[in-house]
């Protein structure tokens, strides 16, 4: 039985799809003016993970993820810069540039990461009609209003407006109060912004599209209201994202959607909780931030960031230190040399033959003894797993399994290898691959990092000994554009 917090009830709550099998998944995507930073990779490691636990669940996913390619400003609330126009000024290229851009190198992350893609992928300045056709509907309902620099919400028509932050209206207030500076014409500070028109700071602005109120362009909650209203209908299973939504961008999807149909617009919200750079939350405002980039860089996997992810559970905070990367590299490595040791012996094994069915445990009747007691520890293992994902999606939880499962004396390796390759499934590892991927000496990319440091200092004669020292060692370096790559030579 598969539970789930629920941020709306601030409960665990038994999950159920609307739709008998299918489940409709909302996740926010990246706004794609800048490389996704780790920290916001833990949020999509996160929702990946929810899919898959879905997908053992027996159900059939409908995903659907946006990516905001058109601007929205950097202070999330109706001020500050425009983003997209920030990254395109700072790298002397277009708006339009600078989306397909970072929008492909954010799906190469994921993709590294073993991150499912969705299979809806939405970018807003392709919903343009929709986002307008959903402001109208808000003007018709009269929860939208028109100053000469903006259309807004009207919050205080929308009663519900705090729900899911469970904030105090008021308190908003003393925050807002720059916007109502920016626009004296708005009724209330809390209300936030369905369009922009080209007009004051905005009068040049790149991105625009024609609309009832004038040339301008979305504000930037109205996205994932119009996208998610057309793709999955309203109301719709679950909703994603990373705990700084709750406040203001979820708030205001809920405000949107809900004023707009009527209806709810998801049942079911999950948030991500932050990760910390050592102790101080890492946030794309703040000028060093790492990118997946950075960690291969440094010689780390990438799958070695998903391990260590999934050690602690999505809803409590994860403070990110080098040191603790490396450990979950360690336990990374030694659990790939495990299950590459629990294939060698399967396959042996393979040539006697066996009455037990692996693949299906209770169909096995006729068994000895000994059978019996692995027919049960397989079972067992199997149900400690599910119980653990099924619980709010507890990952710490489901990797002890993953190990118990490694360490089992009662499990024989054909027991256990179709286990461990059925719980990667969820976890993502790479098991089924690990030989590929087999550990490479701590010695090694010690001397793989030396040699980097040498030809980020152009001391190309000394990165070159360094290369002959890994080569003599038995294994070669291959330059890539995200980095060195070690593999064993044959
Ligand atoms: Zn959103």
């Amino acid at each position: 039985m598969l539970k789930l917090y629920n941020t709306l009830t601030r409960r665990k709550e038994i999950f159920k799809p609307l739709k008998k099998k299918t489940v409709g998944l909302y996740t926010c995507g990246p706004t794609v003016y800048n490389y996704a930073h780790i920290g916001n990779l833990r949020t999509y490691l996160f929702e990946d993970i929810l899919e898959r636990t879905l997908l053992r669940n027996g159900y059939r996913i409908k995903r659907v993820m946006n990516t905001t390619d058109v601007g929205h400003l950097t202070s999330d609330a109706d001020t500050g810069e425009d983003k997209m126009e920030k990254g395109a000024a700072r790298e002397g290229r277009t708006v339009w540039d600078i989306a397909r851009f970072y929008t492909k190198a954010f799906f190469r992350d994921i993709k590294e990461l073993n991150i499912r893609k969705p299979r809806h992928v939405a970018p807003a300045t392709k919903f343009i009609k929709e986002q307008v056709a959903l402001i109208k509907r808000l003007f018709k309902r009269r929860y939208a209003y028109e100053t000469s620099k903006a259309v807004y919400f009207d919050v205080s028509k929308f009663k519900r407006y705090t729900n899911l932050s469970r904030q105090k209206l008021s308190g908003k207030i003393a925050g807002a109060r720059e916007e109502v500076i920016a626009d004296p014409e708005k009724r209330n500070p809390q209300d936030f912004a369905l369009w922009f028109k080209l007009v004051g700071r905005f009068k040049n602005h790149i991105m625009r599209w024609p609309s009832p109120w004038g040339v301008g362009f979305p504000g930037w909650h109205i996205e994932c209201s119009a996208i998610s209203s057309a793709l999955l209908g309203q109301p719709f299973d679950i909703h994603t994202g990373g705990v700084d939504h709750i406040p203001l961008h979820h708030t205001n999807e809920i405000a949107q959607s809900e004023a707009a149909y009527g209806k709810p617009l998801a049942r079911f919200w999950l948030h991500g909780e932050f990760l910390a750079i050592d102790t101080k939350r890492m946030g794309k405002s703040e000028e060093n931030f790492i990118t997946l980039e950075t960690v291969k860089r440094k010689g780390f996997p990438p799958l070695a960031y998903r391990y260590f992810v999934l050690g602690t559970h999505y809803r409590k905070k994860l403070n990110f230190t080098w040191e603790a990367l490396g450990a979950a590299r360690r336990a990374l490595e030694k659990l790939y040399g495990a299950v590459e040791t629990i294939r060698g012996q399967a396959a042996k094994g393979n040539q006697r033959k066996s009455a037990f069915n692996y693949q299906r445990p209770s169909v096995n009747r006729k068994i000895s003894g000994h059978q019996l007691i692995e027919k049960s520890a397989f079972i067992s293992a199997q149900n400690k797993f599910n119980a653990a994902l099924d619980n709010d999606l507890n990952t710490p939880q489901a990797l002890a399994v993953l190990w118990e499962t490694v360490n089992d004396t009662r499990l024989s390796p054909r027991a256990k290898l179709p286990l461990l390759l059925s719980y990667d499934k969820v976890l993502g590892l790479g098991l089924k691959t690990a030989k590929k991927q087999a550990a490479v000496p701590a010695s090694i990319l010690k001397l793989v990092r030396a040699r980097e440091l040498c030809r980020t200092n152009k001391q190309f004669t000394h990165a070159d000994a360094l290369r002959v020292k890994i080569e003599g060692l038995g294994y070669r370096v291959e330059d890539t554009s995200s980095g060195p790559k070690v593999l064993k030579k044959r």
